[in-house]
């Protein structure tokens, strides 16, 4: 047998602008001083927007294709509920908070040493707002801080540490910052907590939090400053400055998952023949300068036909905190390909079942092949997260036309092998009572003859981390778990 591991070396965000002078505003991000420093330790990082931005035009095809795909109608009635009011959510990130305290903050709760009940705070507000319940956008993105111990006991993914790096850590410290508690970053969502953040110029002007863009393993992750982590509104007790309403976490989680200011590039992107490619890569965020403030009626750029007003309303600008409520669909869809792909890992069921305990319908699942040579008679096996009480259904479609499926069951794992050779579109329904989600994979699995070379049309393929080429059949063919729930680049 010889197979070749494939470990590609997933690269940073390139983002073509000088380095900004920031304006004060309550909502600052140091998104762009963390890039300055991790692009001065390695330019690599720069081969990163090629790869996103090509991914993004990729998934825009393929959530295309997926549309076009209508499943059956269920039939059936008296289905059980697992759990009535969980939230449909097609993705569930697994969260990890770090509070890095002022060491004389002994006691828990008291100044930079913020309570369990300010992050779970934070982390309801951030549910909320990528639910779309401030406004905008249902992303279909949650967040899960929670997990069941071996006991069956409900914990939270939380770790404190007094450290003096909690105040004004300088950019070239971003990775002591990362170092001092962490989760596996390719598996978990590390956010550190920190008292004060400094700028390329090592000025404490009032950042409020930074982000890695997808792209590095090692230094990957959140830092947002304590008082701006959860919304005054309601955290009662909480150590919180005023104007926070918990939306710097949503804005660099925004950044975490592939997606750039709405002034990104100023008035680039103004019409539809380039908004999708310039920008911030969005046609339904018309074009704006860097802003501050609340002014509604903003409008900075004139160049976009029709001349629409700046998005001062969306998590991605510099707005206040007050009047910065939601995100977009092509937010959305680019923070989809990310999990698709650069983040992948986080999300995967097989993973999700180990470390998750919250509340969520997800139909997201993964195969443990996805390709099949002829001669190769063995199954497929398709599993998505089990939850007592819900039901599943698979479907396998061929050319459009729907080939096979599973019955209603509540088996979360169904095992298939294609028996023609071309691609396979593969559909899972999950039923929880009356409510229901659905996931569409278009051209997902492909049987093919592994003794001739490959077809031309197929070889332009995205890896993710760690994907396997196995070339026992005499051609090459992907396995591995990690590689299950990328998407392919054929379309
Ligand atoms: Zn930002």
């Amino acid at each position: 047998m010889k197979t070749k591991r494939l470990l590609i070396v997933v690269t940073m965000l390139c983002l073509l602008q000088s380095t900004k002078t920031f304006a004060q505003t309550d909502t600052l991000c140091g998104y762009q001083t963390a890039y300055n420093w991790l692009v001065q330790q390695d330019s690599s990082y720069l081969n990163f927007e090629i790869q996103h931005v090509e991914n993004i035009k990729r998934y825009r095809n393929w959530k295309a294709l997926n549309a076009a795909v209508q499943l059956p109608p269920i039939t059936g009635s008296g289905y059980a509920t697992s759990a009535i009011g969980c939230p449909k959510a097609k993705f569930i990130v697994p969260v990890a908070v770090h509070i890095i305290h002022d060491p004389t903050d002994t006691s828990l709760g008291s100044g930079t040493n913020i309570s369990d009940a300010q992050v779970e705070n934070q982390i309801e507000e951030l549910n909320k707002y990528f639910a779309g319940q401030s406004g905008g956008v249902n992303t279909g993105i949650q967040f899960c801080l929670t997990y069941k111990d071996i006991n069956g006991n409900t914990q939270k993914r939380i770790t404190r540490r007094g450290d003096n790096l909690t105040t004004n850590h300088l950019p070239s410290e971003i990775d002591d910052v990362m170092a001092l508690d962490k989760l596996d970053q390719t598996r978990y969502l590390n956010i550190w907590v920190v008292k004060t953040i400094l700028t390329d110029g090592g000025q404490d002007i009032g950042v409020r939090g930074y982000s890695t863009m997808p792209g590095r393993i090692d230094v990957d992750g959140i830092v947002v400053r304590y008082n701006s982590f959860g919304n005054y509104n309601n955290c009662s007790g909480c150590n919180l400055a005023s104007p926070s309403r918990g939306n710097t976490l949503a804005h660099e989680v925004g950044h975490y998952l592939g997606i750039w200011h709405t002034f990104q590039d100023s008035c680039a992107g103004n019409d539809t023949s380039d908004c999708a490619l310039k920008g911030d890569r969005c046609c339904d965020t018309p074009p704006m300068l860097q802003n501050s403030g609340c002014n509604y009626s903003s409008n900075t750029c004139h160049n976009e036909s029709p001349d629409e007003d700046d998005p001062i309303e969306n998590f991605m600008s510099y707005s206040s905190e007050s009047c910065k409520t939601s995100f977009t669909q092509d937010q959305a869809d680019i923070m989809h390909t990310t999990l698709y792909t650069h983040r992948s890992s986080l999300v995967q069921p097989s993973w999700l079942a180990q470390v998750s305990s919250c509340c969520n319908i997800t139909a997201t699942f993964e195969a443990t092949a996805l390709q099949r040579c002829s001669g190769d008679t063995s199954a497929v096996y398709f599993s998505s997260i089990a939850s007592s009480g819900r039901s599943y259904q698979w479907f396998m479609y061929r050319n459009d036309t729907l080939i096979d499926s599973s019955g209603v069951s509540g088996n979360a794992v169904y095992a298939w092998h294609p028996s023609q050779n071309g691609m396979y579109t593969i559909a899972l329904r999950v039923i929880d009572g009356s409510d229901t989600i659905s996931e569409v994979r278009s051209n997902y699995v492909q049987r093919l003859d592994c003794g001739t070379p490959l077809a031309s049309p197929y070889g332009n393929w995205y890896f993710g981390q760690y994907c396997e080429l196995n070339f026992k059949q005499g051609g090459s063919v992907i396995s591995g778990s990690c590689c299950t729930t990328l998407f392919w680049g054929i379309y």
